[in-house]
Order: C-alpha cells, then structure tokens, then sequence
C-alpha cells in the first residue's frame, strides 16, 4: 500500500518547486508564489480522478472526516453509525463534534452489515460513515437505500481504499461525501494530509471555510474577509499539497502493481481448501492495497498468524488480537479516558460498550488475517512470499 516506497526525483522536483518560491501556505501571497499553487493542483487533478464536482484538501485523514461531518451541519447529540472494525479516526472525528459513534457490526465484507445499520437508526441519526477498510468497500447500493428511506447521509471512508470502485465509480464518490487519506503508510502519500470529496455545493463551501477559521475566502485580501460562522484550523501546506501532486499522477501505476501481487499471492492462497477470501460486494473492484482471508476457526487464524511471522512474512495482521483496528482494543472509548470533561450530549448518550454483544462481528474479525501489499517486491520476491505463505498455512489447517 503505502506511496513511500516509490518516492523519488518527481516528489522531490514538486517540493523543490514549494522551497524555491518561498510560499508555504496555500492561501495568499499571489504575487511572490511564481505560480506555484501546489494545493490547487492537487485539488484539480482529484477531482478529476475521483469524478467529483469538488474537492479540498486538509492535514490529515482525521480532518477531513471532521471536517466532511461539521461540513454537513454534525453537532452535538447527533448519531453517526460507524463499524467495530475500523481505524480510530471514525469516533475521534465524530467525539470532536460532540456528537456520538455509534457502533455497528461488520460481516463478511469486513465493512458495515446494511440490516445492522437499519436496526441501529434511530430520530437522532444524521450520518451512516461506512470504513472501506483493507482495500476493499461496503456494501454500497445497499447502504444507498438505507440513507434514502431514512433521510441520512452516507459518508465514505475511503482511506485505506482509495483508486477501488463499485459499479464503475471511484470509492468515495458514491456517498453523498467522501474521505483520503495521504498519511505516511497510505496507497498515495503526502506525508501527512488528506481529502475530502463531495458533489454537494454547500458541504464543499462549509468544508472549505471551517477548515481555515471560517474565513469566506472571497476577494484578495485575507485581512478584510469575513467569518460566516466559527471554524477551525485544518489546513494543508504548499510542502505537503506538492509530495501529493507527484504521487497522484502515480496513483494507476501503484494500482496496477498492488493488483499484480497480490494476484500471485491470491492464486497461491486458493489452492488451500479450508480458506476464504473476503467478500467484494458485487460491482466493487479493490484497490489491492490488502490481501484478506478467513481461517475456518479462531484458533487457526491465530495459530496461522503465528506461523507466518515465526517464518519472518510480513506484514500480514491479525486484527482481533493485535493493532488498534477493532472494537476490543478501543479501551479508552470503552472507558471513556479524555483529558478534559467530555460533551454532556456524549457522556449522556454514549452506549455502555463495555456490555455490547459484537458477535457477529467477532465471527469474521476473528478468524480474518490481512496481509499487507507492497509495491516494492521484486517478481522473485512475490513468488517466494506465495510459496512460504502457502507452505506456512497448509501445515497449519
Ligand atoms: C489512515 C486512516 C484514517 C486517518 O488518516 P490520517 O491521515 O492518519 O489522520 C482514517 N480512516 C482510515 C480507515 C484510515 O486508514
């Protein structure tokens, strides 16, 4: 997954064009800047390979979750159902509105059960924020449906996804807004910083004022402009925006070598009877960035998972046990450990989750292993790992 790997001569030309203007900031400075909008461009060519209406860019994937709900009007005392397997980033941006997560199983898509959700809406519900996590998406037309008979909107998270698409459409131009991520470990990197897209003219106005202290951005002279309403700041630098504008115009390059590998390791993998691979809703194409399969048991998925580090494989997880990415690690929402006071809204209406019955997700959480996909394997070094992994696994089931 991660853009890291390949970095080189282009990255570093973007940067070099930031570093000789001067202008850091994305704002401003018309005359000193040479010409040079790097966050602009970055915004344009999203827009065009995501085929959404309007694009804009914040620090992180984190802020433009924040910033996508806030944009959407989300405040305090507001529902927003997300997944129990997901990165952290879902409930942080939904308690940093004041408004609470609520959490809902995931099935064999390892993404959001459509008939979970519905159970879940109630009269405080605004959002439905599905996580395509691992590369691969949720069960898009279905949650469509959902949001429309109930008046919600859906909110791709579409970090760990991006260049996958269902039903011909790029992932996170489906919902009525969606969510990048350019962190360090991501399929495109810009260090640090993030996208949201929407075709909504009104999210996409909010997002861009709230996201930079509310200023209107109208007229030259930021000094003179106005405050709509109360923002914050989370914006992008010119030195970020640049990293980014190389690397998205590496975007189906990257694609096509995550399909390529992780296609050798796949074909291995099916010749073991007693594994499944995780569902794609039908439509959907990944992106690659994972490859994801089911162990008949617990206790093969973890004895498998073992078996593949002590064969030094990896980045292959297991997610029940390990890492931050599923409800059982989450024990400071659990507990609910803030610096400060949290919200009244939050502490009266966050579930108790210490007493939820996820089952239905332990069911596929816990016998699923995700073996990360990277782009700088040679050909050599992908068979080898397919035949390893095969070895590894066979002895085991
Ligand atoms: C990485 C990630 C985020 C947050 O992105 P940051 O840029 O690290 O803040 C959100 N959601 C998912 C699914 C992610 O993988």
């Amino acid at each position: 997954m991660p853009g890291f790997e390949l970095f080189g001569d282009k990255e570093r030309n973007q940067v070099q064009d930031v570093l000789d203007s001067g202008v850091l900031m994305r704002y401003g400075f018309d005359g000193i800047r040479n010409g040079h909008w790097k966050a602009k461009e970055l915004e344009t060519a999203l827009a065009r390979r995501m085929e959404a209406d309007h694009v804009h860019l914040v620090s992180s994937g984190t802020a433009a979750l924040t910033v996508a709900l806030a944009s959407a009007g989300v405040g305090a005392g507001d529902e927003v159902i997300m997944p129990t397997f997901t990165f952290v980033a879902s409930f942080e941006s939904i308690l940093a509105l004041g408004a609470i997560p609520i959490l809902v199983d995931v099935d064999d898509t390892l993404t959001l059960e459509a008939s979970a959700v519905e159970k879940t809406i109630t009269d405080k519900t605004k959002v439905v924020m599905p996580v395509h996590m691992c590369g691969s998406m949720a069960d898009l037309g279905a949650l469509q449906s959902l949001c429309e008979k109930h008046e919600l909107l859906l909110l791709e998270d579409a970090c760990q996804a991006i260049g996958g698409s269902y039903h011909g459409k790029p992932l996170g131009s489906i919902g009525d807004l969606g969510c990048f991520s350019f962190d360090y470990v991501k399929t495109i990197t810009c260090g640090e910083g993030g996208a949201l897209i929407t075709n909504t003219e009104s999210f996409y106005e909010n997002a861009h004022k709230y996201s930079d202290h509310g200023h209107d951005h109208l007229g030259n002279d930021r000094g003179a402009e106005q405050h709509p309403f109360l923002g914050y700041n989370f914006r992008i630098s010119e030195l970020n925006a640049a990293v980014g504008l190389a690397q998205v115009a590496r975007l189906d390059e990257f694609l096509a070598i995550q399909e390529r590998n992780y296609t050798v390791l796949r074909e291995a993998l099916s010749s073991i009877p007693e594994i499944t691979f995780r569902r794609v809703p039908e439509g959907g194409v990944e992106n690659y960035s994972f490859l994801n399969f089911f162990l008949p048991s617990e206790e093969k998925a973890r004895a498998v998972h073992q078996g593949l580090g002590e064969a030094r494989i990896d980045g292959c997880f297991y997610w029940y046990d390990n890492n931050w990415h599923y409800y059982r690690k989450w024990e400071h929402l659990i507990q609910r450990k803030s610096l400060g006071k949290l919200p009244q809204d939050v502490i009266d209406a966050l579930p108790d989750y210490s007493k939820s019955d996820f089952s239905a997700s332990d069911h596929w959480v816990g016998r699923n292993i995700s073996c990360l996909i990277k782009l700088g394997w040679t050909a050599d070094e992908v068979q080898e790992r397919a035949g390893k992994m095969q070895k590894v696994i066979r002895g085991l089931v």
